[in-house]
């Protein structure tokens, strides 16, 4: 199998479903890779800017971006610009050399069409769904060639400083919890964290 499909296949498992956004999340995922010439982010050396939004359909595409890419919340090297659009900007740190990559609309009709939007229509869960009906959707976009259903920007330079991780937690001086240095607040003599503080942020 090659490594590609590999990377399909844990990112699907990591999504709990079986569905077209999160494999185009992928695609676009792995092309930005492959043009930048850069590897997986197993550290902060990528940024990725994604472009979903809150509480729409295809949202599932920001988990094929983070595992594709190694752009994830966790590190906090993947930030959402929330325009409700399938497109992605990834950034190598070191050099600031971006791509932004969208997904084109080519395939809607029929995935639309699908016994699994289908069934997403009447409310039925994702993981719900006949494996079989899944993995059509997965094929479709997986085997559909790359100009039919990625836009591949121009490399561009990206202007930003990048701030450095702050490292250390430290208890909090009232509920005694960890917390990221960065986040204590003075309270009178104390370093507490933002809830125990009383200050919104
Ligand atoms: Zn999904
Ligand atoms: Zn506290």
């Amino acid at each position: 199998m090659n490594d590609d499909r590999q990377t399909l296949l844990k990112a699907l498992e990591f999504h709990g479903h079986r569905c077209w956004a999160s494999v185009a999340g992928v695609r676009v995922g792995l092309a930005a890779l492959r043009v930048l010439e850069v590897k997986r982010s197993g550290g902060r050396q990528l940024h990725a800017f994604v472009e979903i939004g809150e509480d729409h359909g295809g949202m599932c595409f920001g988990d094929g971006v983070q595992s594709a890419t190694g752009c994830t919340l966790g590190k906090g090297n993947l930030e959402k610009t929330p325009y409700g659009k399938l497109a992605v900007t990834v950034i190598e740190r070191a050099s600031n050399r971006a791509i932004r990559v969208s997904y084109k609309p080519t395939l809607q009709k029929q995935i639309g069409a699908s016994a699994f939007m289908t069934k997403r229509g009447q409310g039925i869960e994702p993981d719900d769904i006949p494996e079989a009906e899944q993995l059509e959707l997965v094929d479709l976009i997986w085997n559909a060639p790359e100009a039919d259903i990625l836009t591949l920007g121009e490399v561009f330079q990206f202007e930003r400083d990048w701030l450095p991780e702050v490292i250390g937690f430290v208890p909090c001086g009232a509920c005694g919890e960890l917390t990221a240095k960065a986040y204590l607040r003075v309270v009178g003599e104390k370093h507490v964290c933002i809830p125990c503080s009383g200050y919104e942020r």
